[in-house]
């Protein structure tokens, strides 16, 4: 399945010949002062396409620094003026919208809350109707692709086609070194759909740690993202917001110039033949791997039909701890991560055991239309 966006190429929207794409500026619009210095100093790097500021902060809660407003709009005319970066804003309810519109604002963005709550998505779409403005939408801060991909069909369906995704993380109940975590997977599914999309990642939001945001930002141009968004402040010790995450524009560059930029596809001739080879040689492997673990779920059935005659319960703690046991030491020995494997096990004794669960209540499952929810 594809979606069904009409896209224009990034190209159509943002200066694209620096290497990698890079939005760059402030958390928040904090003072005229440190907008306009810190623009100047990231403009002079010559690798900033794009000045962002946050003028509305969607805090989580009350009484934290909820952006300058308005006011912030008049400080961006001037970076852009002085240093003809065009400007990025969030944007979170119609009269941002307007009032960004109105200040030639060049790029908007929504925020990860807002692209949660599809009232809020929808006043944004309906405010942009008859308005040729880029739009990015970040993910929501859940991991639920199908409110990312809602939001940016609500935009699109408005006329919106410079379009683009940010991947910034989601909201996670485990602890974990990064603020939000990458999920990688969701932006990897979000580009199979629609890979006209062009997505952008933020790792000072994944992060929120300055010292992992050129981790993050490596592993996104490895996975082929189409550019950064990163904080920068020209002070982030005293940043009113976000400080811990925030680089200055001289450490932006350090961490850029250490980025290794990757090409997805190869121009080189030799090149191409040894990678094609080894696809080949992966290709025959994964066919082998899928006809092993069908016959493996064949056997499963047939012990699923034996437990059901024999009335035996589906798990065997002391049975699948084995499994576990065995199969992750034998892994470790051909230097596979025990992480990795335990995964792959979870992953296949789950289907096996919905095989089975299907095959013993065989006659009684519940109706799909009671499982499915909107
Ligand atoms: C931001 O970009 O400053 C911001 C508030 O990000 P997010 O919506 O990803 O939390
Ligand atoms: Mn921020």
């Amino acid at each position: 399945m594809k979606l069904n966006l009409n896209i224009q190429p990034l190209e159509s929207w943002i200066k694209t010949g620096k290497e990698p794409l890079l939005i760059a500026g402030p958390c928040s619009a904090e003072t005229e002062d440190q907008l306009v210095a810190t623009a100047h100093l990231l403009a002079k790097t010559g690798r900033v396409s794009a000045l962002r500021a946050g003028i509305w902060k969607p805090r989580t809660r009350p009484g934290e620094f909820e952006g300058i407003g308005s006011i912030g709009l008049e400080w961006l005319k001037r970076a852009k003026e002085e240093t003809s970066l065009p400007t990025a804003v969030e944007v979170a309810t119609a009269k941002h919208v307007e009032e960004a519109l109105k200040a030639g604002v060049d790029i908007l963005w929504v925020g990860a809350r807002s692209t949660a709550n599809p009232f809020t998505v929808q006043e944004i779409a309906d405010a942009l109707k008859g308005v040729d403005i880029p739009v990015m939408v970040k993910n929501p801060v859940n991991p639920d692709l199908t409110l990312w991909i809602g939001a940016l069909e609500r935009i699109n369906n408005a006329g919106i086609t410079k379009l683009a995704a940010i991947h910034r993380g989601f909201s996670s109940y485990e602890k974990s070194a990064f603020r939000n975590e990458p999920m990688w997977d969701l932006a990897i599914s979000l580009k199979t759909l629609a890979p006209e999309l062009p997505i952008i990642n933020d790792p000072s939001h994944i992060t929120g740690n300055r010292d992992l945001i050129p981790y993050i930002a490596q592993k996104a141009l490895d996975m082929d993202m189409q550019g950064l968004m990163i904080e920068s402040h020209i002070d982030p010790s005293i940043a009113w917001t976000d400080a811990k995450q925030q680089v200055t524009p001289a450490a932006l560059v350090e961490l850029i110039d250490n980025l290794t930029l990757r090409k997805p596809e190869v121009r080189n001739v030799e090149v191409n033949d040894k990678l094609h080879e080894l696809r080949n040689q992966i290709d025959k492997i994964d066919d082998l791997v899928i006809q092993k673990i069908a016959e493996r779920m064949q056997i499963v059935e047939k012990i699923g039909n034996y437990k059901k005659d024999n009335n035996i319960t589906i798990l065997q703690v002391s049975r699948w701890d084995e499994i576990l046991h065995k199969r992750t030491s034998y892994a470790k020995a051909l230097k596979l991560s025990t992480e990795f494997t335990e995964k792959l096990l979870e992953l296949m004794h789950s289907e096996s055991i919905r095989k089975q669960t299907e095959i013993m209540n065989a006659g009684q499952e519940v109706p799909a239309e009671k499982l499915t929810h909107a």
